[in-house]
């Protein structure tokens, strides 16, 4: 992978661990949710679901067959908090769980296949997700520093490695400052 993509997707990883931590403080206080739906086919539609909540992230895949449960479908996507004594704490183990969930109205006599609704969550702690994101940007630094240290070795760029014997001070290939050997720039004032 080139070094400029690397770069930026350690970056967004970066920004990945640090909103996970941001919603992670948040989610003792508050219960951050967020949805979109899909458009409804026939009577099918989809939904996903986000929540946090307690140190745990879920993510919830919903399909409702025949108008889920008689309640009319769901339009949109929001994102809204609501009191985190509101929110479910379903058992995890070691704070992550996945669960199938299957609710039919089996009253509805009308309906030619019962409204069923289907419900896929995975669940995982903040800490997980944290961690995770930041490996690319914990590796990224360490690649830099021995980047510079090789650098500062052999005279050669930090940024680009591009050999600066000739040309201390700055790089001809790259333009960074090399923050190099003063005393070999020419010395202007006398
Ligand atoms: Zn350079």
């Amino acid at each position: 992978m080139e070094r400029r993509t690397r770069d930026i997707l350690s970056g967004l990883s970066l920004l990945l661990c640090l909103a996970t931590g941001g919603l992670w403080v948040r989610s003792y206080f508050a219960w951050d949710k967020a949805f979109a739906c899909g458009a409804v086919a026939g009577d099918v539609q989809r939904v996903v679901d986000f929540s946090s909540a307690r140190g745990r992230l879920s993510v919830s895949v919903e399909r409702a067959d025949g108008f889920s449960l008689g309640s009319p479908p769901r339009e949109g996507a929001r994102i809204y908090s609501d009191e985190v004594a509101l929110a479910p704490s379903p058992p995890t183990r070691l704070g992550f769980a996945f669960d199938k969930r299957v609710a039919s109205l089996t009253y509805d006599h009308t309906a030619a296949v019962p409204p069923k609704r289907t419900t896929w969550t995975a669940t995982v702690p903040h800490g997980a997700v944290a961690a995770i994101a930041a490996v690319p940007p914990a590796l990224s630094m360490a690649a830099l520093s021995r980047r510079r240290a090789a650098a500062r070795r052999t005279g050669r760029c930090r940024r680009c490695g591009y050999d600066l014997r000739a040309t201390p001070g700055r790089c001809p290939e790259c333009g960074t400052a090399t923050g190099g050997t003063i005393a070999a720039r020419p010395n202007v004032c006398s």
